[in-house]
């Protein structure tokens, strides 16, 4: 017999992208939840050209219903080469993984139609910029968008990304900061580049000294006509933060062929040629901003960060949108188990806190501590709460360099195709391996008693 309708949720969600989306998407499907979105935007619209989508974000994205439109270049083969000269430094090739949960390159307009497909209709509310959030006491919290209105929610959820408002309204005192790391991203046709030699060969890293030039197809082939198929070039250069002067936006500012061709110069000829054939006027600037690991993911009993805004790492370890799902999903879980108790809201939360906020934070733990898993707890207490080492490689590349301070370009290569092809990614199993569910029912299973 079913049981008892539970009381009416009202959720307001702030922000439409992947994590948002999948937000939304997840908790319609419970039972007498109202759930609307609210999104700066004028329209949806995705400007950050190619995205990776590997077997955690699959798993997820099967979860949600949308795996089926999410297509893309299906990366059997990516090398690494020195950025300089384009020596093959190493090769890696995925065939030992199931073909549906093969890592693609995707366009993100495609993931997210696939996402926008799913949600309910009339869930989206655009042009609705988030100003503050405010606490009512015994009550639910009060939205307060930049057109005027206000609306009182049950519960929000912050998808409002690495600047999140949501964020700085129930933890004021957490600020975010340049990392020092500028990120260029274009797509352009393929027929722009197809001459230049081992260019579209297939998905390649070339290193440089400061940064590194990446370049794949995020069409598939098979569906794609080869005149239409288009290729991703994303180009990384890191200064120390400290000398930059200039204001820094987060998210996609148009970029100049210049400026970014300015950070290459000393790149292969391939690269340089390659570069210079991207039409003027579609380079997007990304910067990486990044903050202290936030202690909780959840506040007020009736606030719960998501996504970029509970984790600020932009980019970092190229899954941030399958840990906005993954989180949107354990979020709806949580709830719906509370639910049949019943339990309050704030139990939900507590719970949706105790699964994500040690999976974000082991994160920041150095990877050589990953290796000796035993010893995590113990160390994890006497960590600094500070993200100080975003990118796993680049944590490598940066012991080694204190072990060696006079290490040359090619040493410093060596250590890189390293982390790249087996040392960092492999001790990141937990995170690119994770098929969401079994956590949720692993979580169910020791709990069982409670
Ligand atoms: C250069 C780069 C490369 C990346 N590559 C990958 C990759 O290959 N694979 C991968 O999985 N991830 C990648 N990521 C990370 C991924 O893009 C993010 O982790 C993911 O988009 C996070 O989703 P989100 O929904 O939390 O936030 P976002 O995608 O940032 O969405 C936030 C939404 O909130 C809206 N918003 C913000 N403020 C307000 C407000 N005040 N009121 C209302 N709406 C608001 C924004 O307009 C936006 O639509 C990359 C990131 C960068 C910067």
């Amino acid at each position: 017999m079913p049981g008892p309708t539970p009381p009416l949720l009202r959720v307001a969600i702030v922000g439409g992208g992947p994590g948002g989306l999948s937000s939304a998407i997840a908790l319609s499907k419970l039972e007498n939840v109202e759930v609307t979105i609210y999104e700066q935007a004028r329209e949806l619209r995705e400007i950050g050209a190619g995205i990776q989508i590997g077997y955690n974000c699959w798993k997820v994205l099967e979860l949600l219903g949308a795996e089926a439109d999410v297509k893309g270049h299906v990366q059997e083969t990516i090398l690494q080469r020195n950025g300089l000269n384009g020596e093959v430094l190493g090769e890696r090739t995925s065939t030992s993984v199931e073909p549906r949960y093969r890592g693609q390159r995707v366009r993100r307009t495609r993931l997210q139609a696939a996402l926008i497909k799913k949600v309910p209709p009339g869930v989206i509310k655009l042009r609705k910029r988030l100003a503050s959030l405010q606490n009512i006491e015994g009550g639910g919290s009060r939205l307060v968008f930049e057109d005027g209105e206000e609306v009182v929610a049950d519960l929000v959820i912050g998808g409002d990304g690495i600047r999140s408002i949501v964020r700085a309204s129930v933890f004021p005192n957490h600020a975010i900061k340049f990392t020092g790391r500028t990120i260029w991203r274009v797509i352009i046709p393929k027929s722009l580049i197809v001459d230049i030699p081992e260019m579209i060969v297939s998905t390649a890293w070339w290193h440089g000294p400061a940064g590194h030039f990446y370049n794949c197809l995020v069409d598939d082939p098979v569906e794609t006509p080869e005149d239409q198929q288009m290729w991703e070039i994303a180009v990384h250069n890191v200064v120390p933060a400290a000398m930059v002067k200039e204001k820094r936006f987060s998210w996609g500012i148009p970029a100049t062929n210049e400026r970014v061709e300015s950070h290459f110069t000393e790149y292969d000829p391939r690269v340089r040629d390659a570069l210079s054939r991207v039409p003027q006027g579609l380079w997007k600037e990304f910067s990486s901003f990044s903050g202290p690991r936030l202690e909780k993911v959840v506040a007020w009993d009736k606030v719960v960060l998501i996504g970029d805004a509970s984790h600020p790492l932009t980019g970092a370890f190229g899954s941030g949108a399958a840990f906005a799902m993954q989180d949107s999903w354990i979020l709806a879980q949580a709830i719906d188990y509370t639910r049949s108790f019943p339990q309050p809201l704030a139990s939900a939360l507590e719970i949706f806190d105790s699964v994500r906020s040690p999976y974000y934070l082991r994160m920041f733990v150095p990877n050589f501590l990953l290796l000796n898993v035993k010893v995590i707890p113990q160390l994890m207490c006497s960590l600094p709460s500070r993200y100080e080492h975003l990118d796993q490689m680049a944590k490598i590349a940066q012991d080694a360099k204190i072990k060696n301070p006079g290490q040359t370009f090619e040493e410093s290569l060596d250590v890189k195709v390293k982390a790249f092809g087996g040392g960092a990614s492999a001790s990141l199993s937990w995170i690119y391996e994770l098929d969401i569910k079994e956590v949720w029912e692993e979580y169910v299973k020791t709990h069982k008693s409670d």
